[in-house]
């Protein structure tokens, strides 16, 4: 054995080799490696739907990835620079590191912060999070098993949804249209509930889907896709349209159905990550719709709402509706892949 390695720790993560290639495998256990570092021991994480592009091969991938961009837990060690948080607290941080600092964080666009890091390795037991202090937020104490998974949810899903409700403009009072069922879209429509909406139409297919939706504050389903569903939206909304749209898939047939379900003067919030996604100059001049979206700047919001999952106001958490221990990780994906589950927490 080579002496560099003798006493350095191992655990075992997720590494997605290629399509459909999950494995659970060992590797050096993170370590700090600049002064504003902080190491977690993670209490919570989760497959993202994002994960599956690149499970699924659409994105590319080049060679075995680390995966898992959601976490929260326990500080573990904090590298000499951080001051904001401390070992033994619970923290929560969103999918790209930011200082919190910079022009791009001062304007509430964390996810653009000049000094970025997207996290990558978060479904393990241990995980380096850079730029600490501008990136994790502590909850009041440390929670309660029941509470974990919206709190979990907090670190991307929920925030995403609040993001595409807020980029939508949902006002209290207002007509939303959520596209998409995933739980990113589900916690759309529960953060547009929370902003005031009267009425908020989902759109699904899928029973349980639509039960949850239900549950999160939808007053309307529409199963109908495409034309008719934007049909049906119109007919909904005496020929306008939405005041609000939230687009949660990224494909093609979801960002128009979200733009053309948009009444002119209203609003697309768009967070799915477009793939193949092109749009019209002449439809979208014409359309007099608002567009904003992107990744969502999660550490904007990570604050508030930690306060509404902490107070039992909201609990997003309702979305895992598959927990496994984290070494069954590819079962998880396949899960997820297959559309059995919504979406699935992982248990180190
Ligand atoms: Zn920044």
């Amino acid at each position: 054995m080579n002496t560099q390695t003798i006493g350095r720790q191992t655990i075992r993560g997720t590494v997605l080799y290629g399509p459909r290639d999950i494995r659970f495998e060992e590797r050096d256990a993170p370590t700090i490696l600049e002064p504003t570092d902080a190491i977690i021991r993670i209490s919570a994480t989760c497959v993202c739907g994002s994960d599956l592009w690149p499970y699924r091969g659409i994105s590319p991938v080049a060679g075995p990835s680390p995966m898992g961009h959601e976490y929260c837990g326990i500080v573990d060690e904090v590298g000499s620079a951080v001051t904001s948080v401390k070992p033994g607290q619970f923290v929560i941080g969103s999918f790209f590191a930011s200082d919190n600092t910079c022009p791009n964080c001062q304007a509430g666009y964390q996810s653009s912060c000049q000094h970025k890091e997207f996290v990558t390795t978060a479904q393990a037991p241990l995980l380096r999070v850079p730029l600490a202090d501008g990136t994790l937020v502590a909850t009041p104490g440390v929670p309660s098993e029941d509470l974990v998974p919206s709190l979990l949810a907090l670190s991307d899903v929920m925030g995403t949804g609040w993001f595409a409700a807020h980029a939508a403009n949902v006002k209290p009072g207002k007509t939303v249209v959520v596209v998409g069922d995933g739980a990113v879209g589900l916690l759309g429509v529960l953060s547009a509930r929370q902003m005031g909406a009267k009425r908020i139409i989902a759109m699904s297919r899928n029973e349980s889907r639509q039960k949850l939706a239900r549950e999160f504050g939808a007053t309307d389903i529409v199963t109908q896709r495409g034309d008719e569903g934007v049909a049906r939206i119109k007919e909904l909304t005496k020929g306008i349209g939405a005041d609000s749209a939230l687009e949660c898939v990224g494909t093609q047939e979801s960002m128009m159905q979200a733009i053309r379900s948009t009444r002119p003067g209203g609003y697309v919030g768009y967070v799915g990550v477009p793939h193949g996604v092109e749009l019209n100059g002449e439809e979208l001049f014409y359309s007099h719709v608002h567009l904003h979206g992107g990744p969502a700047p999660v550490r904007r919001f990570l604050p508030e709402l930690i306060d509404l999952v902490w107070n039992g106001k909201i609990n997003p958490g309702k979305v895992f509706d598959l927990i496994l221990p984290l070494d069954q990780v590819a079962e998880g994906y396949r899960a997820m892949d297959e559309r059995r589950a919504i979406k699935v927490l992982l248990r180190p």
